[in-house]
């Protein structure tokens, strides 16, 4: 691609013509610190909370990106340019795994690019301290952060051991921050139990929804993880009860759950379970929801599922669930997503010779999204309970800020969270939290080795000219066109 020098006086207009504009409205931890180091002089906004409930306005791209620094929008464009182009994600993708850039000079060549493109735009710093950075200038442009320490799967107790210590120092972290600035740590499963003991626990809670009359003495007290149209197919024959040794990591993990839960409640941070593939989504389920009934009192959600909405069964899973909390008075905190491992899933089903678990249409994800959506609108509206939107979908986006209007939802309560990835769907973010709704941006944080699976997930999922990111590149393009227009005239 060729690069155009822009002349020192344009881009001095254009900086100008950016850092004089009034509201502080930037998403990303760098352009907000950007932001923030070039217009110290303008007041933060009010917390979204305090904000009167306006119209949801996502075409003003003006307004949406009034404080993000040109530069910054510079680098936005070209990173999601890159991932809209099909080969180069591929050829990206291929350096970032490929063993000949594992080593020596090639790796830290690799390594430098990643964290200069990639890395800076999906991420919120190395350690605790640039996370917390970032947050506060994340903060200080009217949204939250939902901080999220980037590891991936464990596979024996000494990692998990490790990683919990990360979690719960992200707790810690949390609490040092603003009051309000973090709206949820977030924990996987998979990383604090290892990967084989949360595919048999699976496999165990699978074959007695197939046979009710196994009994599972470790099993306790959850609400329903499957509906009668959940598949099954994953556990082909009837597992043999956990060894003394698998009961024993259960008791581990359990404990290190436990742990991280009772930090959460004693600061009052909500904990937010991340959903992940069918293989061991079940266990996942299992301890989100035992530990719900532990830990969820009166009013105040603090341990949150995650209901991922391509799967056929999650719209049946998500009522039987509600049902089951709202009889054993649990107040229950659900994020709902659309679901990011659908090869996976379709691969796996398929290789069982079953169909997939994924609805055939994207257009049936989207319905189950936006009723799931409106379902637990109208239920935390009138009781108990807490909901994270977590979409790039302007159209979900448009329909939940359209109903929660109607029935009131966010000038009196804070039940309900929009949320959108760090370096994704800024305008989305921008343009509810302008509206007055309270929106987080989903933060992880680590070395870039650490979170390079993370990283390639993003960049599969930007791939493609009519990817989620089309929306903001278009946006971004029309701002960084209207700037240098002003810059030049
Ligand atoms: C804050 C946050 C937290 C998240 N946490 C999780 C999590 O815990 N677990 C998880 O799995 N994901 C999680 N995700 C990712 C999420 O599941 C989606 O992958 C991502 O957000 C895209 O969905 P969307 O709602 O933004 O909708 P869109 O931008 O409209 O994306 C739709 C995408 O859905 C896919 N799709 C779904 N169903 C179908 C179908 N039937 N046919 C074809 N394509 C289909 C396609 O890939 C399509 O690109 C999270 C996302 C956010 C923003």
């Amino acid at each position: 691609m060729a690069t155009r020098v822009v002349p020192p006086r344009i881009f001095k207009n254009l900086r100008y013509k950016t850092t004089t504009t009034k509201t502080l409205n930037s998403s990303h931890p760098s352009a907000a610190a950007a932001v923030t180091s070039t217009v110290d002089l303008t007041p933060p906004p009010p917390p979204p909370s305090s904000h009167p409930l306006s119209s949801l306005d996502l075409n003003n791209a003006e307004r949406l990106f009034s404080a993000v620094p040109t530069s910054t929008l510079v680098r936005s464009t070209a990173v999601l340019h890159a991932t809209a182009v099909g080969p180069m994600v591929d050829v990206g993708i291929w350096a970032m795994k490929s063993k000949l850039f594992q080593m020596g000079i090639m790796k830290d060549a690799v390594m430098a690019v990643t964290k200069k493109t990639f890395y800076e735009h999906f991420c919120a710093g190395e350690d605790t301290v640039a996370a917390g950075r970032s947050i506060r200038t994340v903060n200080n442009a009217g949204l939250r952060g939902m901080l999220v320490y980037g590891v991936e799967d464990a596979h024996d107790n000494e990692s998990c051991d490790r990683n919990f210590d990360g979690f719960l120092h992200t707790v810690d972290v949390s609490r040092s921050l603003p009051p309000n600035s973090v709206s949820f740590v977030i924990v996987k499963i998979t990383a604090i139990c290892p990967m084989a003991l949360l595919e048999r626990i699976s496999d165990l809670l699978r074959w007695q929804e197939k046979e009710p009359s196994l009994k599972l003495a470790w099993k306790q007290d959850c609400l329903p993880i499957f509906s009668e149209s959940s598949p099954l197919y994953h556990t082909q024959k009837r597992p043999e009860p956990l060894t003394s040794e698998e009961e024993n990591d259960l008791e581990l993990a359990n404990e290190r759950l436990q742990k991280l839960c009772e930090k959460c409640v004693e600061s009052n941070m909500p904990l937010l379970v991340d959903a992940e593939h069918t293989s061991v989504q079940p266990a996942i389920d299992y301890f989100t929801y035992s530990s719900a009934i532990i830990h969820n009192k009166d009013d105040n959600p603090i341990v949150f599922g995650t209901i991922q909405t391509y799967l056929k069964d999650a719209k049946e899973r998500l009522l039987l669930a509600t049902k089951a909390a709202d009889n054993i008075g649990i107040p229950m905190g659900f994020k709902l997503v659309r679901g990011a491992y659908m090869s996976t899933e379709n691969t796996l089903a398929h290789s069982f010779g079953y169909p997939s678990p994924i609805h055939a249409t994207i257009q049936d994800t989207h319905n189950c999204f936006n009723d799931c959506s409106s379902f637990l609108l109208q239920k935390i509206a009138n009781g108990p309970g807490s909901l994270v939107l977590a979409t790039h979908n302007i159209q979900s986006g448009k329909l939940a800020a359209a109903k929660a209007y109607e029935i009131g939802i966010g000038k009196v309560n804070h039940k309900l969270e929009f949320a959108q990835l760090c370096g994704m769907a800024d305008a989305l973010s921008f343009g509810l939290s302008n509206a007055g709704f309270r929106v987080s941006k989903y933060m992880p944080f680590g070395p870039v080795e650490m979170v390079m699976p993370y990283l390639l997930r993003r960049a599969e999922e930007n791939r493609g000219l009519l990817s989620a990111s089309g929306f903001d590149r278009q946006l971004i393009r029309k701002e960084l066109g209207r700037r240098l227009k002003a810059a030049i005239f």
